[in-house]
């Protein structure tokens, strides 16, 4: 079951200098003081639902680098969770930052205030392409904290970015067999949105960066989440995490509030595709997917069965859910029984 988190956003806290593409002031203008975080978390859990009581409860340290803040700094943000911990209303923390700024003294130290999950922007695994977004590190430091980070016990997540200044398609499957190569507990995603006040506005207004299109950003992840299933590594999200201020910030780039339903949606269709192509029996087929899959054969506003339809020249698609078939799998009913597909198999 996946934990409750409570956030506690630090824009830019640590951050050396600040990357072409980043502009965390789109999730909170107001840095919290150490002193507020305690009241913060207090009345968090004052509005969890009682029913999900049972769930781990965590604080998030995110919006910033945390281990490159000095340690005493690290530390104050920290001590404020440890009344929590030890009185097992906080089961545990997990905080973002960059991989150069995590040494054996700041492990020791999130270990010893109880950090249970680190996750580290990679971005990419390209040094040119991180030489071009400024980041200040390259793949060797990503590589090395990873390592690191799992030699010390911590779980540890990984984000990745597609289309930063650079990149392609192969960069970032390149990318992302970097990182299943070293096994993270689970990877993020986004894809790079120009925002009001980074680096990048003025290099996109000036002509020297065009964003992915939504088009382009769905077929790349669609490949990275099929890599990524294959690999069996969790993905904990597809795209930033939508709200007002983003939208307000937000100038160009594939931001979807539901991209990873989005991109879901696509690979169904492909099954689809791939199932009707093999299997072509008839004016009226019938699909049968889990019943936590309906929407994504289906597509968003029924898009998925309009394709299909016209593409195969169909009068009409029936869709059966049942629990017989797996989740993100899809099977396709034909005179000598069902045929499932195998998401795994696909290009
Ligand atoms: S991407 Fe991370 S390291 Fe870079 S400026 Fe933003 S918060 Fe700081």
């Amino acid at each position: 079951m996946t934990p409750l988190i409570i956030p506690v956003f630090l824009p830019h806290l640590g951050c050396r200098e600040r990357c072409l593409f980043c502009n965390q002031r789109t999730i909170t203008k107001k840095v919290p003081s150490p002193q507020s975080v305690r009241e913060f978390i207090e009345i968090s859990l004052e509005h969890f639902p009682s029913h999900q009581a049972e769930r781990e409860k965590q604080v998030a340290f995110y919006g910033g680098s945390f281990t490159a803040m000095s340690l005493e700094d690290q530390v104050s943000y920290l001590k404020e969770v440890q009344p929590f911990l030890s009185s097992g209303r906080i089961n545990s923390i997990r905080l973002s930052t960059r991989p150069d700024a995590l040494n054996g003294e700041t492990l020791a130290t999130l270990k010893e205030y109880g950090v249970k999950i680190v996750e580290v922007g990679v971005q990419s695994m390209l040094d040119e392409v991180l030489l071009l977004s400024k980041r200040g590190h390259d793949a060797e430091d990503s590589a090395a904290a990873i390592l690191r980070l799992k030699q010390w016990g911590f779980e540890v997540g990984v984000h990745l970015m597609i289309g930063l200044r650079g990149d392609t398609c192969d960069y970032f499957l390149w990318s992302l067999d970097q990182m299943i190569a070293l096994r993270p507990d689970f990877v993020r995603i986004h894809p790079t949105l120009v925002l009001k006040g980074a680096s990048l506005e003025e290099i996109w207004k000036s002509g020297g960066y065009s964003p992915l299109t939504m088009d382009e950003a769905v077929a790349w992840l669609k490949k990275g989440i099929l890599k990524l299933e294959r690999a069996s590594i969790p993905i904990a999200r597809i795209g930033l995490q939508p709200g007002k201020e983003l939208e307000e910030h937000l100038l160009a780039g594939p931001f979807h509030p539901a991209l990873h339903q989005l991109v879901d949606s696509a690979i169904f269709y492909d099954m689809a595709k791939d199932l009707l192509r093999k299997y072509p029996n008839g004016p009226k087929p019938v699909f049968v997917c889990h019943p936590k899959d309906l929407s994504n054969l289906k597509g968003q506003r029924n898009e998925n069965i309009l394709r299909l339809k016209k593409r195969f020249k169909l009068s009409d698609i029936f869709i059966f859910s049942s629990k017989d078939v797996g989740r993100g799998g899809l099977a396709l009913q034909t005179r000598g029984g069902e045929v499932l597909i195998d998401r795994k198999l696909l290009d």
